[in-house]
């Protein structure tokens, strides 16, 4: 029996051995204190191995001591586990000192014994037929037992504190280590009161150790696992749903049980529900995602399915589970980010970016259809914003936005091209010129008491080049747009090539000017203006470009281009200068001839006019009276005071006033009666072209006869015959000028012809 014993001890050993080096090696926080704990045990149970196989009593002593201390040991490094695997700490060093000082004082008291004998001592019996050396103990061993339970007990009672103060999920730590720990105690206990000779009670320490080890080290609590696993999945946001290997669902989480309406108790009808929700959805793979959309109480909501297969090791399925992840706040967002970036803030339309794209994708896929482009403008919006403010000016937008709204057909695609322009596209056969043409012309905004008449344009292109950029069709849009922008009868204009030629005539030339002036490519034509009795007392400057390439160029071609894009002031000043040359050059034995410039309306919105011309004057040191000035009525639509502030200070300064192209525009006469103007020169238009011929000549002479009693000089202009001059001299006009003497011609030919 007592080799039976001593095997179980050695193995015990052994065992401990072993459990304490891995333990050691650990990586776990807790493996020292482990370790500690195992190799604290080993000495006892060499001690209790020691006992129950020697039949020498000095061995057996001998073992009682190692046992004795060794239990120290244990117990101490019981104590320290304890502190470490329940994250405890001293309360104070105090009740530490104290507590050590127990251990020191029994280690201590035990050493004494070979000289006091107070503690044990042993005593021979027979067990197997050999003696036996089993204890007596006395007062010592008492109080070395006494120190030993007390620790122990205070043990037993930390982790049964720990199990009711910590969260259920953690009881079961705590709680097998207790059960082993009373399992041990008992079986102590037990041997204690059993009496039984031989002590084999360092079994259960051992065993305890080994338990320890396992449950400290290996064992995973799943009842922990599995609660953890499930509280986190019962706070994600999506709805999981778990199912077995037959597909049966064996659990979902709160989100999963309210999107199904389903109880914690019938998980099985999951299934059922999820397929009323979203019909059809499984898929054959093991992994899927899929995304899902339904009505919910009217409001459309938007779900992402995900489905996963959970594989052992070997590769079999054990499971698997789907989430739902609601995601109609993401998708909404999504939509609105989506719809900001592709419609207008103020007017709801698409943005011009967007417009385009749509216009490009419709041309494109529906290339049977023919289709117009249309730019929409707001004539004068700005004047709209000023006078009535912004709040008004917005409002205008928006109502302009819900005239196309309600005015363009199904088919068609609209948008905000920038501040006051929209953009349409639309089939051609259901654009109804007609209908809108009297829509547009009793446009009005009304908002509060504002009433306001607004004048929109509209600039159509036929598509004919579906594959053009969409911006360039906009741009020939435009140019139709543009031809119409001051006219208040007509609301719609169509593009044709002509105004693309023309416009790419524009950009030709444009970029030319500066260096067919240094060329000399552009110059001075002069054309005689005689007096009553055919003589020659002046020329009018006119200018011509005769281009490399172009040939010819008469002004009709290229000042139009210049007026609009600003470069006629450096035409006209080069012009200028050439007049003021020549005069210069003819001082001296001509200088009774002058010579007239044409000024144009715009060059008063880029120079000063009047400064300009005296210093040109002044440079070629000539006489202000010879260089006569034309300008035409528009000089006067606009800025009036200050036009005639400048024509004031050139009459002042010595020149002349002719008054251009009276008869072929509105020939104010009332305007004519405040303007510093010396000579009247009047287009012969204003005859040619009038039906009642009669009348129109009635006009013409009391024109000539008025003029003569404001001190206003006559000049007709465009005289192509001897009739038309007899007439004219019988009218009393007294300057000529036109074919029926001379073309204009070039400077030189007009030395030769006239000057020699
Ligand atoms: P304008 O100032 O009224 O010039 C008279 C125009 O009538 C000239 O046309 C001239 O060639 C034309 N003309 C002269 N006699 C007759 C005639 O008997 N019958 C007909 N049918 N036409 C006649 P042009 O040279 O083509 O100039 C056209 C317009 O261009 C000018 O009209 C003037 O307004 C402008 N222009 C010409 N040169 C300049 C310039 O240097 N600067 C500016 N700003 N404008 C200029
Ligand atoms: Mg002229
Ligand atoms: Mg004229």
């Amino acid at each position: 029996m007592r080799q039976e014993f001593s095997i179980i001890f050695i193995l015990l050993v052994l065992a401990l051995s072993v459990c304490a080096f891995l333990s050691y090696r650990s990586s776990k926080k807790i493996g020292p204190s482990v370790s500690l704990l195992l190799c604290g045990l080993i000495p006892p149970v060499i001690g209790n191995l020691i006992i129950i196989s020697s039949s020498v009593r000095f061995i057996s002593t001998l073992g009682c001591y190692i046992y004795f201390l060794g239990m120290d040991l244990a117990i101490y490094s019981l104590l320290r586990f304890t502190f470490d695997y329940c994250l405890i700490r001293w309360p104070n060093t105090g009740l530490k000192i104290f507590v050590y000082a127990f251990f020191v004082i029994d280690v201590i008291q035990l050493l004494l014994n070979p000289l006091f004998h107070h503690a044990f001592t042993t005593e021979a019996i027979i067990v197997d037929a050999e003696p036996y050396y089993r204890l007596v103990p006395y007062l010592g061993q008492t109080f070395h037992r006494v120190v030993d339970y007390a620790v122990f007990l205070a043990v037993i009672i930390i982790f049964i504190y720990k199990m009711i103060h910590t969260p259920r999920v953690y009881v079961e730590r705590y709680s097998i280590i207790l059960a082993v720990m009373l399992f041990t105690g008992a079986w102590e206990t037990y041997y204690i009161f059993s009496r039984t000779p031989v002590d084999t009670s360092m079994i259960g320490f051992g065993v305890f150790g080994l338990l320890v080890f396992y449950f400290s080290m290996y064992y995973r609590p799943l009842k922990l696992l599995d609660r953890m696993l499930a509280g986190i999945a019962s706070q994600i946001p999506e709805a999981l749903f778990f199912y077995d290997d037959a597909g049966r669902c064996i659990w979902a989480n709160e989100p999963g049980l309210k999107l199904t309406g389903i109880k914690d108790t019938d998980f099985e009808k999951a299934k059922d529900r999820l397929a009323e929700l979203f019909g059809d959805f499984e898929q054959d793979s093991d992994e899927w995602t899929l995304k899902r959309s339904q009505k919910v109480d009217d409001e459309m909501r938007y779900y992402i399915m995900e489905k996963h297969t959970v594989k052992d090791s070997r590769d079999y399925s054990s499971g698997s589970f789907l989430s739902i992840k609601d995601n109609t706040e993401e998708q909404n967002a999504l939509q609105k980010e989506k719809y900001n970036a592709t419609h207008d803030r103020l007017t709801d339309l698409y943005t011009k970016e967007h417009l385009y794209e749509c216009i490009h994708r419709l041309l494109l896929n529906d290339q049977k259809t023919d289709f117009l482009i249309i730019m929409i403008d707001v004539k004068d919006f700005k004047i709209i914003n000023d006078i009535f403010g912004s709040e008004f000016g917005d409002y205008t937008l928006k109502q302009i936005a819900e005239w196309i709204k309600g005015m363009m057909p199904q088919k068609s695609v609209y948008g905000r091209l920038s501040g006051d322009m929209f953009g349409v596209c639309i089939p051609k056969d259901e654009f109804d010129a007609e209908k809108l043409e009297k829509a547009l012309s009793q446009f009005v905004v009304r908002n509060d008491n504002i009433e306001h008449h607004i004048l929109v344009h509209l600039g159509v292109y036929e598509v004919n080049e579906p594959k053009l950029d969409v911006s360039v069709m906009f741009d020939r849009a435009h140019m139709a747009l543009s031809t119409i922008k001051d006219d208040y009868q007509t609301h719609i204009a169509w593009y044709d090539d002509k105004m693309r030629e023309r416009v790419l005539w524009d950009q030709h030339i444009s970029t030319q000017l500066r260096r067919a002036i240094y060329e000399k490519q552009v110059r001075p034509y002069l054309q005689p203006i005689v007096d009553t009795e055919g003589r020659i007392v002046g020329a009018e400057a006119l200018v011509r470009w005769i281009h490399p390439v172009d040939g010819f160029l008469s002004p009709g071609m290229f000042i139009p281009v210049f007026e609009k894009n600003g470069m006629i002031a450096e035409l006209d000043k080069y012009i200028w200068r050439c007049a003021c040359k020549l005069l210069s050059s003819w001082k001296k034995e001509h200088s009774d001839l002058f010579i007239s410039i044409n000024i144009s309306p715009k060059d008063f919105y880029f120079i000063d006019v009047a400064a300009e011309i005296k210093k040109i004057v002044k440079e070629y040191d000539i006489d202000p009276s010879k260089l006569r000035i034309e300008i035409t009525e528009t000089v006067m639509m606009t800025d009036i005071n200050n036009r005639m502030k400048i024509l004031e200070e050139l009459k002042e300064a010595g020149f002349m006033i002719e008054m251009d192209d009276f008869g072929s525009g509105y020939s104010s006469l009332n305007m004519l009666k405040d303007m510093p103007v010396d000579i009247l020169k009047i287009d012969m238009v204003f005859l040619s072209k009038s039906k009642q011929n009669e009348k129109a000549q009635k006009i013409m002479h009391n024109i000539i006869s008025m003029s003569e009693d404001l001190g206003i000089i006559s000049l007709t202009e465009g005289v192509e015959d001897e009739e038309q001059f007899r007439f004219l001299l019988e009218m009393g006009c007294k300057l000529f000028q036109g074919y029926y003497f001379a073309r204009p011609m070039p400077v030189d030919e007009f030395e030769n012809k006239y000057l020699e």
